[in-house]
């Protein structure tokens, strides 16, 4: 069994690096990708960890991207995250970032919630502050009853407190992703977007822009989802990919390798990808 796909406290998950690549040890893991949202800084720490676990620890990122209006996010996997032009673009990001959850704080204090930037960096282990950590600091605030709270009523997609930042789109997460040497695949496709969305369509499309897979394994899909998502990689000659999505403590349940017990990403995928990753090398 492999994970492709987790979180470190580098993002918003609440493990640390080195105990993640531990944890994956234990739960007798082939291979585990570190994936943070929109940051390289934890990657450092997870690959250091190689020698002390039979776990093959993958490099990676999960690039937040906007694809027909929705938010889509692209996984770059087998990346140089010591790549110079590759930690230039996602420090840019990164402040994009910052900016963003500026203009949130105050569209929150504009309805007299009493959020500060100081508030969320307390929080937030490392200097990357996402939406989840706006809703911890809210419902500890009492300004919202729990997280799903705070994203129904004031920060989610929809949300009157919600600011955009200015997103990828996937074309260029895929160059930034590539030109590192990296793997494109598209995370967890069918979430985020409306029932009935053409994924056959939309991921036609993403191949021509150079995505070389996407997720077909997931823990909340159910079979039907999975058995379309497998169908669609076969008739695209496309990867089909898969993991956790672990998050610590910020998505009880949700364990490492086997999501909320019945995922399963199947090993021989690690070598499709390897054989692939040494097939592109460097564009
Ligand atoms: P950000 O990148 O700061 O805009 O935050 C995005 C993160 O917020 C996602 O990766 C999710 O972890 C979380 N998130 C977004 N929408 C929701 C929601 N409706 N419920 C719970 N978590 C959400
Ligand atoms: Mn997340
Ligand atoms: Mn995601
Ligand atoms: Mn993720």
């Amino acid at each position: 069994m492999i994970d492709l796909h987790s979180h470190s406290l580098f993002s918003d998950g609440t493990d640390t690096p080195e105990a993640l690549a531990l944890a994956a040890d234990q739960a007798g893991l082939r291979a585990l990708a570190l994936t943070d949202h929109d940051t390289l800084a934890g990657l450092e720490r997870f690959m250091a960890a190689q020698p002390q676990v039979a776990t093959r620890l993958v490099p990676g990122i999960e690039l937040s991207c906007r694809f027909m209006g929705r938010p889509l996010h692209m996984l770059g996997l087998f990346l140089d995250f010591r790549d110079p032009l590759l930690r230039q673009r996602v420090a840019f990001m990164r402040q994009q970032r910052l900016e963003r959850n500026q203009a949130m704080v105050q569209r929150l204090q504009a309805k007299g919630i009493p959020i500060t930037m100081a508030d969320l960096a307390a929080e937030a282990p490392t200097d990357l502050i996402s939406r989840t950590h706006f809703a911890r600091v809210l419902v500890r605030q009492r300004a919202a009853g729990s997280p799903e709270d705070a994203f129904r009523r004031l920060i989610g997609d929809d949300g009157p407190c919600y600011v955009p930042f200015p997103e990828l789109v996937p074309q260029e997460a895929v160059r930034w992703i590539r030109d590192a040497g990296g793997l494109a695949l598209v995370a967890h496709p069918g979430r985020g977007f409306p029932r009935g969305f053409r994924w056959d369509e939309a991921m036609l499309e993403l191949k021509h822009q150079g995505v070389q897979g996407f997720e077909a394994y997931y823990p909340d899909y159910g079979p039907v989802e999975q058995s379309y998502f497998l169908a669609l990689a076969g008739k695209l000659d496309l990867v089909a990919c898969g993991g956790s999505d672990y998050h610590g403590g910020h998505k009880p349940g949700q364990e490492l390798g086997v999501g909320t017990g019945g995922l399963h990403v199947p090993d021989g995928i690690l070598e499709r990808l390897q054989s692939l990753c040494a097939l592109g090398g460097r564009r």
